[in-house]
Protein backbone atom coordinates (compact mmCIF):
# COMPACT_ATOMS: atom_id res chain seq x y z
CA UNK A 1 0.00 0.00 0.00
CA UNK A 2 2.80 2.34 1.11
CA UNK A 3 4.92 1.36 -2.29
CA UNK A 4 1.76 1.91 -4.18
CA UNK A 5 1.20 5.15 -3.06
CA UNK A 6 4.83 5.89 -3.51
CA UNK A 7 4.86 5.32 -7.17
CA UNK A 8 1.67 7.05 -7.40
CA UNK A 9 3.04 10.09 -5.69
CA UNK A 10 6.28 10.31 -7.90
CA UNK A 11 4.58 10.05 -11.27
CA UNK A 12 2.10 12.76 -10.20
CA UNK A 13 4.35 15.32 -7.95
CA UNK A 14 7.25 14.74 -9.62
CA UNK A 15 10.48 12.45 -9.22
CA UNK A 16 12.35 15.39 -7.72
CA UNK A 17 9.58 15.56 -4.41
CA UNK A 18 12.08 13.97 -2.19
CA UNK A 19 10.43 11.96 1.30
CA UNK A 20 12.07 11.84 4.31
CA UNK A 21 13.22 8.84 5.98
CA UNK A 22 14.70 5.26 4.21
CA UNK A 23 11.26 4.06 5.27
CA UNK A 24 8.63 7.35 4.50
CA UNK A 25 6.41 8.21 6.80
CA UNK A 26 2.68 7.62 5.52
CA UNK A 27 0.76 9.96 7.91
CA UNK A 28 -3.31 9.94 8.34
CA UNK A 29 -3.81 12.16 11.23
CA UNK A 30 -1.87 14.04 13.96
CA UNK A 31 -2.87 15.18 17.18
CA UNK A 32 -0.27 17.59 19.54
CA UNK A 33 3.16 16.10 19.53
CA UNK A 34 1.94 12.90 17.34
CA UNK A 35 1.54 11.54 14.00
CA UNK A 36 -0.71 8.51 12.96
CA UNK A 37 0.43 6.59 10.62
CA UNK A 38 -1.91 4.48 8.35
CA UNK A 39 -0.85 1.33 10.38
CA UNK A 40 -2.27 2.62 13.25
CA UNK A 41 1.77 3.42 14.78
CA UNK A 42 2.10 6.52 16.39
CA UNK A 43 5.16 9.03 16.14
CA UNK A 44 6.64 11.38 18.85
CA UNK A 45 7.16 14.47 16.22
CA UNK A 46 10.14 16.09 17.51
CA UNK A 47 10.76 17.48 14.06
CA UNK A 48 7.95 19.95 12.88
CA UNK A 49 7.80 23.50 13.35
CA UNK A 50 5.07 24.51 11.31
CA UNK A 51 2.45 22.94 14.37
CA UNK A 52 3.75 25.09 16.48
CA UNK A 53 1.28 24.94 18.97
CA UNK A 54 0.31 21.33 18.10
CA UNK A 55 -0.94 19.49 15.37
CA UNK A 56 -4.60 19.59 14.42
CA UNK A 57 -5.08 22.33 17.48
CA UNK A 58 -8.92 22.59 18.35
CA UNK A 59 -8.61 26.23 18.71
CA UNK A 60 -7.23 27.17 15.98
CA UNK A 61 -9.30 24.78 13.77
CA UNK A 62 -12.45 25.91 15.17
CA UNK A 63 -11.02 29.79 14.54
CA UNK A 64 -10.59 28.67 11.04
CA UNK A 65 -13.75 27.35 10.99
CA UNK A 66 -15.79 29.72 11.76
CA UNK A 67 -14.34 32.48 9.78
CA UNK A 68 -14.32 30.65 6.98
CA UNK A 69 -18.42 30.40 8.04
CA UNK A 70 -18.43 34.34 7.91
CA UNK A 71 -16.63 35.70 5.57
CA UNK A 72 -12.89 35.32 3.80
CA UNK A 73 -12.52 38.09 0.98
CA UNK A 74 -8.99 39.79 0.33
CA UNK A 75 -6.82 42.95 1.83
CA UNK A 76 -8.91 45.17 -0.90
CA UNK A 77 -12.08 44.86 1.34
CA UNK A 78 -11.87 46.36 5.06
CA UNK A 79 -12.05 43.57 7.81
CA UNK A 80 -11.99 43.71 11.65
CA UNK A 81 -10.04 40.99 12.09
CA UNK A 82 -7.54 41.42 9.31
CA UNK A 83 -6.24 44.56 11.14
CA UNK A 84 -6.37 43.64 14.57
CA UNK A 85 -4.12 40.70 13.72
CA UNK A 86 -1.66 43.26 11.90
CA UNK A 87 -2.07 45.96 15.21
CA UNK A 88 -1.55 42.78 17.28
CA UNK A 89 1.86 41.55 15.41
CA UNK A 90 3.17 44.72 15.48
CA UNK A 91 2.48 45.32 19.29
CA UNK A 92 4.94 41.93 19.67
CA UNK A 93 7.71 43.61 17.75
CA UNK A 94 9.76 46.78 18.54
CA UNK A 95 8.29 49.84 18.52
CA UNK A 96 9.64 50.85 15.18
CA UNK A 97 8.79 48.01 13.40
CA UNK A 98 5.12 47.83 13.04
CA UNK A 99 3.48 48.01 9.20
CA UNK A 100 2.44 44.56 8.44
CA UNK A 101 2.44 43.01 4.55
CA UNK A 102 0.96 39.57 4.24
CA UNK A 103 1.83 36.69 2.51
CA UNK A 104 1.43 33.36 1.72
CA UNK A 105 4.76 31.28 2.70
CA UNK A 106 8.30 32.29 3.58
CA UNK A 107 9.38 32.44 0.39
CA UNK A 108 6.89 35.01 -0.74
CA UNK A 109 7.90 36.96 2.25
CA UNK A 110 11.60 36.91 1.58
CA UNK A 111 11.07 37.20 -1.83
CA UNK A 112 8.95 41.14 -1.04
CA UNK A 113 11.31 41.95 1.96
CA UNK A 114 14.62 41.70 -0.85
CA UNK A 115 12.08 43.78 -3.48
CA UNK A 116 11.33 46.47 -0.98
CA UNK A 117 15.30 46.70 0.72
CA UNK A 118 16.07 46.75 -3.18
CA UNK A 119 12.94 49.23 -3.92
CA UNK A 120 14.29 52.00 -1.17
CA UNK A 121 18.13 51.92 -1.42
CA UNK A 122 17.95 51.66 -5.08
CA UNK A 123 20.24 48.70 -4.99
CA UNK A 124 20.78 45.24 -5.72
CA UNK A 125 23.56 43.53 -3.84
CA UNK A 126 22.95 41.22 -1.13
CA UNK A 127 24.91 39.70 2.24
CA UNK A 128 23.26 35.93 3.40
CA UNK A 129 25.20 33.30 5.43
CA UNK A 130 27.72 30.60 3.26
CA UNK A 131 24.29 28.01 3.67
CA UNK A 132 21.50 30.08 4.12
CA UNK A 133 18.58 29.14 2.98
CA UNK A 134 15.88 31.79 2.43
CA UNK A 135 12.85 30.62 -0.01
CA UNK A 136 11.90 28.92 -3.30
CA UNK A 137 11.11 31.70 -5.79
CA UNK A 138 13.54 33.32 -7.99
CA UNK A 139 15.08 36.35 -6.28
CA UNK A 140 14.84 34.02 -2.31
CA UNK A 141 16.13 30.80 -4.17
CA UNK A 142 19.22 33.22 -5.90
CA UNK A 143 20.12 33.90 -2.19
CA UNK A 144 20.41 29.99 -0.84
CA UNK A 145 23.49 28.90 -1.44
CA UNK A 146 22.11 25.88 0.37
CA UNK A 147 19.64 25.20 -2.50
CA UNK A 148 22.20 26.92 -5.16
CA UNK A 149 26.06 25.65 -4.03
CA UNK A 150 27.97 28.61 -3.05
CA UNK A 151 29.46 28.85 -6.55
CA UNK A 152 26.39 29.32 -8.57
CA UNK A 153 25.76 32.20 -6.25
CA UNK A 154 24.22 35.57 -8.67
CA UNK A 155 27.13 38.40 -8.77
CA UNK A 156 24.81 40.45 -6.35
CA UNK A 157 25.10 38.04 -3.90
CA UNK A 158 27.87 37.78 -1.16
CA UNK A 159 27.82 35.89 1.61
CA UNK A 160 29.47 35.69 5.16
CA UNK A 161 31.34 31.97 6.27
CA UNK A 162 29.70 30.63 8.67
CA UNK A 163 29.80 29.79 11.59
CA UNK A 164 33.71 31.18 10.81
CA UNK A 165 32.19 34.41 10.54
CA UNK A 166 30.96 34.42 14.64
CA UNK A 167 34.29 35.06 14.93
CA UNK A 168 35.68 38.65 14.74
CA UNK A 169 32.53 39.28 12.69
CA UNK A 170 32.86 41.56 9.76
CA UNK A 171 31.13 42.31 6.79
CA UNK A 172 33.79 43.70 5.10
CA UNK A 173 34.93 41.20 3.04
CA UNK A 174 31.51 40.81 1.59
CA UNK A 175 31.43 44.59 1.16
CA UNK A 176 34.15 45.29 -1.05
CA UNK A 177 33.07 41.55 -2.89
CA UNK A 178 29.53 43.45 -4.34
CA UNK A 179 31.37 46.84 -4.86
CA UNK A 180 33.81 44.99 -7.13
CA UNK A 181 30.99 43.29 -8.77
CA UNK A 182 29.16 46.61 -9.25
CA UNK A 183 26.20 45.70 -6.85
CA UNK A 184 25.90 47.77 -3.60
CA UNK A 185 24.48 46.66 -1.17
CA UNK A 186 20.83 46.62 -0.41
CA UNK A 187 20.62 44.63 2.72
CA UNK A 188 22.17 41.93 4.84
CA UNK A 189 19.70 38.76 5.58
CA UNK A 190 20.29 36.48 8.14
CA UNK A 191 18.08 33.63 9.85
CA UNK A 192 18.36 34.44 13.34
CA UNK A 193 18.93 30.18 14.28
CA UNK A 194 21.12 30.25 11.18
CA UNK A 195 19.46 26.46 10.96
CA UNK A 196 20.72 25.79 7.63
CA UNK A 197 24.16 26.17 8.19
CA UNK A 198 23.78 23.94 11.16
CA UNK A 199 22.08 25.38 14.14
CA UNK A 200 24.21 28.28 15.63
CA UNK A 201 23.56 31.54 17.83
CA UNK A 202 24.08 34.37 15.71
CA UNK A 203 23.35 36.93 17.96
CA UNK A 204 26.97 39.07 18.70
CA UNK A 205 27.63 39.51 15.12
CA UNK A 206 23.85 40.34 14.05
CA UNK A 207 24.23 43.57 16.27
CA UNK A 208 28.06 44.27 14.07
CA UNK A 209 26.55 43.21 10.63
CA UNK A 210 23.62 45.80 11.23
CA UNK A 211 26.10 48.96 12.19
CA UNK A 212 27.94 47.49 9.14
CA UNK A 213 25.39 47.25 6.65
CA UNK A 214 23.43 50.58 8.03
CA UNK A 215 26.55 52.72 7.37
CA UNK A 216 26.87 51.76 3.79
CA UNK A 217 23.36 52.73 3.30
CA UNK A 218 21.56 48.98 3.38
CA UNK A 219 18.96 47.14 5.44
CA UNK A 220 19.14 44.72 8.17
CA UNK A 221 16.82 42.22 7.66
CA UNK A 222 15.74 39.64 10.17
CA UNK A 223 14.52 36.24 8.45
CA UNK A 224 12.56 34.93 11.79
CA UNK A 225 10.33 31.94 9.28
CA UNK A 226 12.39 29.63 11.59
CA UNK A 227 12.97 31.43 14.94
CA UNK A 228 10.43 33.90 15.33
CA UNK A 229 6.98 32.87 17.20
CA UNK A 230 8.80 32.22 20.44
CA UNK A 231 10.82 28.94 19.13
CA UNK A 232 14.12 30.50 20.83
CA UNK A 233 12.14 31.45 23.86
CA UNK A 234 11.93 33.25 26.24
CA UNK A 235 11.69 36.29 23.70
CA UNK A 236 9.11 35.92 20.56
CA UNK A 237 12.00 36.63 18.22
CA UNK A 238 15.40 35.32 17.01
CA UNK A 239 17.14 38.87 16.83
CA UNK A 240 15.78 39.97 20.25
CA UNK A 241 19.29 38.34 21.75
CA UNK A 242 21.28 40.83 19.65
CA UNK A 243 19.72 43.69 20.85
CA UNK A 244 19.06 45.12 17.37
CA UNK A 245 16.26 46.32 16.19
CA UNK A 246 15.78 45.12 12.55
CA UNK A 247 14.83 47.21 9.84
CA UNK A 248 12.61 44.50 7.90
CA UNK A 249 11.67 41.45 10.06
CA UNK A 250 9.88 38.07 7.89
CA UNK A 251 7.50 35.38 8.98
CA UNK A 252 6.28 32.21 8.40
CA UNK A 253 6.25 28.68 8.69
CA UNK A 254 4.45 28.50 12.31
CA UNK A 255 1.94 31.83 12.09
CA UNK A 256 -0.91 29.99 11.17
CA UNK A 257 -0.12 26.58 12.80
CA UNK A 258 -0.09 24.74 9.27
CA UNK A 259 -2.28 27.06 7.36
CA UNK A 260 -0.60 29.08 5.01
CA UNK A 261 0.27 32.62 6.48
CA UNK A 262 3.19 34.61 6.71
CA UNK A 263 4.43 38.40 6.58
CA UNK A 264 6.87 40.91 5.94
CA UNK A 265 6.70 43.55 8.71
CA UNK A 266 8.80 46.95 8.73
CA UNK A 267 9.01 50.44 9.43
CA UNK A 268 6.70 53.23 8.71
CA UNK A 269 9.31 55.14 6.70
CA UNK A 270 10.48 51.70 4.61
CA UNK A 271 6.74 51.24 4.20
CA UNK A 272 6.20 54.85 2.76
CA UNK A 273 9.16 54.79 0.55
CA UNK A 274 8.00 51.49 -0.72
CA UNK A 275 4.70 52.52 -1.85
CA UNK A 276 5.91 55.43 -3.01
CA UNK A 277 7.77 53.43 -6.18
CA UNK A 278 5.88 49.80 -5.72
CA UNK A 279 3.09 48.18 -5.30
CA UNK A 280 2.12 44.80 -3.83
CA UNK A 281 -0.97 42.91 -3.47
CA UNK A 282 -1.32 39.19 -3.42
CA UNK A 283 -4.69 37.88 -3.70
CA UNK A 284 -4.52 35.20 -0.41
CA UNK A 285 -2.47 36.74 1.43
CA UNK A 286 -4.48 38.14 4.98
CA UNK A 287 -6.93 36.70 4.23
CA UNK A 288 -9.49 37.11 7.55
CA UNK A 289 -9.28 32.95 8.02
CA UNK A 290 -5.64 33.29 8.12
CA UNK A 291 -5.68 36.01 10.04
CA UNK A 292 -8.29 34.00 12.54
CA UNK A 293 -5.88 31.18 12.57
CA UNK A 294 -2.78 33.81 13.62
CA UNK A 295 -5.03 34.78 16.30
CA UNK A 296 -6.01 31.89 17.54
CA UNK A 297 -2.35 30.34 17.62
CA UNK A 298 -0.83 33.86 19.16
CA UNK A 299 -3.86 33.28 21.94
CA UNK A 300 -2.95 29.78 22.95
CA UNK A 301 1.03 30.78 22.79
CA UNK A 302 0.26 33.32 25.23
CA UNK A 303 -2.48 31.25 27.45
CA UNK A 304 -0.11 28.42 27.80
CA UNK A 305 2.97 30.97 28.08
CA UNK A 306 4.52 28.45 25.23
CA UNK A 307 7.52 30.39 24.55
CA UNK A 308 9.03 29.62 28.40
CA UNK A 309 8.24 26.37 28.12
CA UNK A 310 10.16 26.10 24.93
CA UNK A 311 13.15 27.32 26.83
CA UNK A 312 12.73 25.19 29.91
CA UNK A 313 12.35 21.69 27.81
CA UNK A 314 14.74 22.83 25.64
CA UNK A 315 17.17 23.52 28.08
CA UNK A 316 16.33 20.47 30.15
CA UNK A 317 17.04 17.87 26.36
CA UNK A 318 20.38 19.47 25.92
CA UNK A 319 21.61 18.89 29.13
CA UNK A 320 21.08 15.55 29.26
CA UNK A 321 22.35 15.20 25.24
CA UNK A 322 25.34 16.97 26.39
CA UNK A 323 25.65 14.02 29.24
CA UNK A 324 25.95 10.97 26.85
CA UNK A 325 28.95 10.11 26.22
CA UNK A 326 29.12 8.36 22.80
CA UNK A 327 31.61 9.03 20.27
CA UNK A 328 29.62 9.76 17.46
CA UNK A 329 28.60 13.35 19.40
CA UNK A 330 31.03 16.26 18.73
CA UNK A 331 28.47 19.18 20.16
CA UNK A 332 25.60 19.60 21.33
CA UNK A 333 24.25 23.33 20.76
CA UNK A 334 21.06 25.42 20.09
CA UNK A 335 18.54 27.89 21.71
CA UNK A 336 14.69 27.20 23.14
CA UNK A 337 13.19 24.65 21.45
CA UNK A 338 15.90 24.54 18.22
CA UNK A 339 18.71 21.43 19.05
CA UNK A 340 21.23 20.41 17.08
CA UNK A 341 23.43 17.74 17.73
CA UNK A 342 26.63 17.24 15.67
CA UNK A 343 27.73 13.89 15.00
CA UNK A 344 31.36 13.24 13.67
CA UNK A 345 34.18 13.86 17.05
CA UNK A 346 36.84 14.44 14.34
CA UNK A 347 35.34 14.94 10.54
CA UNK A 348 31.42 16.08 9.82
CA UNK A 349 30.08 12.06 9.52
CA UNK A 350 26.91 12.16 7.52
CA UNK A 351 26.54 8.44 6.95
CA UNK A 352 25.65 8.17 10.51
CA UNK A 353 23.81 10.96 11.30
CA UNK A 354 21.37 10.07 8.59
CA UNK A 355 22.00 6.42 10.55
CA UNK A 356 20.62 7.99 13.49
CA UNK A 357 18.03 9.94 11.90
CA UNK A 358 16.38 6.77 10.64
CA UNK A 359 17.27 4.74 13.50
CA UNK A 360 14.83 7.14 15.66
CA UNK A 361 12.13 6.47 13.02
CA UNK A 362 11.97 3.02 13.59
CA UNK A 363 11.65 3.98 17.08
CA UNK A 364 8.78 6.34 16.07
CA UNK A 365 10.74 9.31 16.91
CA UNK A 366 10.78 12.03 14.28
CA UNK A 367 13.76 14.04 14.06
CA UNK A 368 15.95 15.92 10.93
CA UNK A 369 18.81 16.78 9.92
CA UNK A 370 20.58 19.61 8.90
CA UNK A 371 24.09 21.72 8.18
CA UNK A 372 26.71 22.00 5.53
CA UNK A 373 27.00 18.22 4.90
CA UNK A 374 24.11 17.75 6.87
CA UNK A 375 25.80 15.95 10.12
CA UNK A 376 24.02 18.15 12.55
CA UNK A 377 20.95 16.45 13.62
CA UNK A 378 17.77 18.84 13.59
CA UNK A 379 15.55 17.97 17.21
CA UNK A 380 12.97 21.06 16.31
CA UNK A 381 9.02 19.85 17.97
CA UNK A 382 5.86 21.83 18.07
CA UNK A 383 6.41 23.54 21.21
CA UNK A 384 3.95 21.51 22.83
CA UNK A 385 6.51 19.49 23.33
CA UNK A 386 6.89 19.00 26.75
CA UNK A 387 9.33 17.20 29.38
CA UNK A 388 7.52 13.77 29.27
CA UNK A 389 8.42 13.35 25.43
CA UNK A 390 11.84 14.90 25.84
CA UNK A 391 12.34 11.99 28.10
CA UNK A 392 10.42 9.83 25.29
CA UNK A 393 13.07 10.89 22.79
CA UNK A 394 16.35 10.43 25.12
CA UNK A 395 15.25 6.91 25.45
CA UNK A 396 14.85 6.69 22.12
CA UNK A 397 18.09 7.96 21.26
CA UNK A 398 20.38 5.87 23.50
CA UNK A 399 18.46 3.02 22.14
CA UNK A 400 19.54 3.99 18.70
CA UNK A 401 23.19 5.30 19.55
CA UNK A 402 23.39 1.78 21.06
CA UNK A 403 22.64 -0.08 17.76
CA UNK A 404 25.52 1.52 15.75
N1 LIG B 1 13.42 31.31 5.46
C1 LIG B 1 13.88 30.33 6.24
C2 LIG B 1 14.92 30.64 7.27
C3 LIG B 1 13.41 29.03 6.08
O1 LIG B 1 13.87 28.05 6.85
C4 LIG B 1 12.43 28.77 5.09
C5 LIG B 1 11.84 27.37 4.89
N2 LIG B 1 12.53 26.33 5.38
C6 LIG B 1 11.98 29.82 4.30
C7 LIG B 1 12.49 31.08 4.52
C8 LIG B 1 10.95 29.59 3.22
O2 LIG B 1 9.72 29.33 3.77
P1 LIG B 1 8.59 28.55 2.95
O3 LIG B 1 9.08 27.14 2.74
O4 LIG B 1 7.38 28.64 3.83
O5 LIG B 1 8.38 29.25 1.67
Amino acid sequence: MGNELQQRRSRVLGPGMRLSYNRPVHAVSAEGVWITEADGTKLLDAYNNVAHVGHSRPEVVEAIAAQARTLNTNTRYLADIVVAYAERIGALLPDEVKVVYFANSGSEANDLAWRMARTVTGRTGAIVSSHAYHGATDLTMATSPEELGLEHLPPWVATIDMPAGLHGPSLEPALSELSQAGHPPAFVAFDTVLSSDGIFDPSPALAVFADQIRAVGGLMIADEVQAGFGRIGPSLWGFAASGITPDIVTLGKPMGNGHPIAAVVTTASIAQRFADSGYYFSTFAGNPVSAAAGMAVLDIMEAEALPDAALAVGDSLRSALSSIDHPAIKEVRGRGAFTGVEIGQSVPDEATARSIVDGMRERNVLIGRTGVTRNVLKIRPPLVFGPQHADMLLDAFTDTLASL
